[in-house]
């Protein structure tokens, strides 16, 4: 039986048995189909809330099948979409009735430690790469959650422990190979089509790209780091010292502020858990030694219910938060760049805090500031070099009935924070309905017309039309 295919102009392409069995002949990975076992596994990625059917899932299990799966998709028109390893908020990896070309079979890693690289295909998480890496104490700039993806978190620019010393992920690639709309490999570096270099750091409009080559700096492999968490009615004391703290605090340490509700962890008093907490992850990639000297202000802070803070390795530092992100749980995140935290932003954040509906919820302030800001803006598209703070409003419940509220916790709580954002949420973290965050106010007008320009050039019939909502993106001319 033919199965229909979405078509990328809304309309609807039959593929013939002959034409999947032609397919299905030269491809090495995996062809899924809604009549496959496989098929809902397969379709489902991390967000609850995404619950989208592909008529087709190819699973490739290299380059060639990417580059074969391209073509495909190039030749009928089809609408298509891209999973690393699902992780994107607005669940851009599975679009509804097309193609979902899904990478997540592909994590080899390769490093070299003498040059200081390591190669990671794009199915890689970030755990995949830090455990090789970390094999010869060397780390990537990656995010703070081991179950993520690389591939999108290094196209959309990417932060995590390391940023403030090195930038954002994609400030440390040194090459990308990628396949782009023609179905051509290519390489893009510094050296080599160096216009798709510029524009896939920061925007992931332009092909799918196969593997990424990171730069890699001495980390570990023990690191000082962990949690201390304190009672809410401390979370004023704790978020005025941590605007401090972090305002002189060197560049190996990085601090994550947490407000929720004390899950059932270990590192965590029994007598605490499900009552409202304030947290503070904290990570020196340096020696122990200055780790400890940087440390000593936070440790002097006092009244803390749990401190966690102690040497271990820098691969269980990067999974610390990962049990309180699981898969299938339903998700809505919301984000502003702060450019200072100021004692109203505090009181409107520990407000909104009381009026959490979900356990499973938090209010997240990542630190940045550091080597982002000692590139120029035009550096790439990631831009936001002038941020301090990423705030992260994590809305997670488990059941369906609970959606209304948890949805306007978030957006409410976004929109209290408004006033202190330096405008544009961070490119990762988007939810469906903000789209493209490549605006003239986030990114100016002569980055916006490069990136158009580039788009024209590279893929003009728009074949990559799900990546990072680009079809709700202002600067991607109509076809
Ligand atoms: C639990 C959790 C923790 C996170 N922590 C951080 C963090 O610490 N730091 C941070 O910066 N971000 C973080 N993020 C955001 C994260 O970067 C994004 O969710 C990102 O989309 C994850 O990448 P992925 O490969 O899983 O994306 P997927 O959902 O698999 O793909 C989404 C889109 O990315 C594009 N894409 C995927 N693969 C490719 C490819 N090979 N080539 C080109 N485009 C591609 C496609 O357009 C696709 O539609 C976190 C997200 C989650 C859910």
């Amino acid at each position: 039986m033919a199965i229909a295919l979405k078509a990328a102009d809304g309309g609807v392409v039959q593929v013939s048995p002959e034409i999947l069995q032609a397919f299905k002949a030269n491809f090495a990975g995996a062809v899924v189909t809604s009549e496959d076992v496989a098929f809902d596994e397969t379709r489902t990625i991390w967000d609850g809330l995404i619950d989208r059917r592909p008529s087709l899932i190819v699973r490739c299990s290299g380059t060639a099948d990417i580059v074969q799966a391209v073509r495909f998709a190039r030749q009928h028109q089809f609408l298509m979409s891209v999973r690393g390893s699902g992780h994107n908020i607005a669940g851009l990896a599975v679009c509804d009735g097309g193609l979902m070309i899904d990478l997540s079979l592909m994590r080899g890693v390769w490093v070299d430690p003498v040059a200081r690289t390591a190669r990671a295909q794009a199915g890689c998480t970030l755990g995949n790469l830090d455990r090789e890496t970390q094999l010869h104490g060397l780390a990537a700039v990656l995010g703070f959650v081991s179950t993520t993806g690389v591939a999108d978190l290094t196209v959309g620019g990417g932060f995590g422990y390391l940023t403030r010393q090195y930038g954002w992920t994609c400030d440390n690639l040194v090459s990308m190979e990628l396949v782009t709309a023609d179905g051509a490999l290519v390489r893009a570096a510094a050296d080599e089509n160096a216009d798709l270099f510029w524009a896939l750091r920061g925007s992931g409009h332009f092909g799918i790209v196969t593997s990424f080559e990171y730069r890699l700096f001495p980390v570990g492999p023990e690191i000082l780091g962990g949690a201390m968490a304190w009672r809410a009615e401390d979370a004023k004391d704790v978020l005025d010292f941590y605007r401090q703290f972090t305002a002189t605090a060197p560049r190996e340490t990085t601090c994550v502020a947490v407000l929720r509700i004390a899950p059932p962890a270990p590192w965590l008093p029994k007598e605490i858990h499900g009552k409202p907490i304030i947290a503070i992850f904290v990570c020196h990639s340096g020696s122990i030694e200055a780790g400890e000297a940087a440390m000593a202000p936070l440790r002097k802070l006092g009244r803390a219910v749990a401190d966690s803070v102690k040497r271990r390795p820098y691969t269980q530092m990067q999974s610390l938060l990962d049990a309180t992100q699981p898969q299938g749980r339903r998700y809505d995140w919301k984000s502003h760049y702060l450019a200072r935290i100021d004692a109203q932003a505090v009181d409107v954040l520990i407000a909104h805090a009381k009026q959490m509906c979900s356990p499973f919820s938090a209010i997240v302030l990542f630190h940045l500031q550091g080597a982002l800001a000692e590139l120029p803006a035009e550096h790439s598209p990631a831009g936001h070099r002038d941020a301090a703070y990423v705030l992260n409003i994590t809305s997670a419940w488990e059941s369906a009935d609970d959606d209304a509220a948890n949805l306007r916790w978030a957006r409410d709580c976004f929109e209290a924070m408004q006033g202190f954002s330096t405008g544009g949420t961070d490119i990762n973290f988007p939810t469906e309905e903000e789209g493209c965050q490549h605006t003239e106010a986030t990114c100016g007008k002569p980055t916006l017309a490069r990136l158009a320009a580039l788009k024209q050039k590279y893929d003009p019939d728009h074949l990559f039309q799900a990546t990072k909502s680009s079809a709700a993106c202002a600067w991607v001319a109509p076809k």
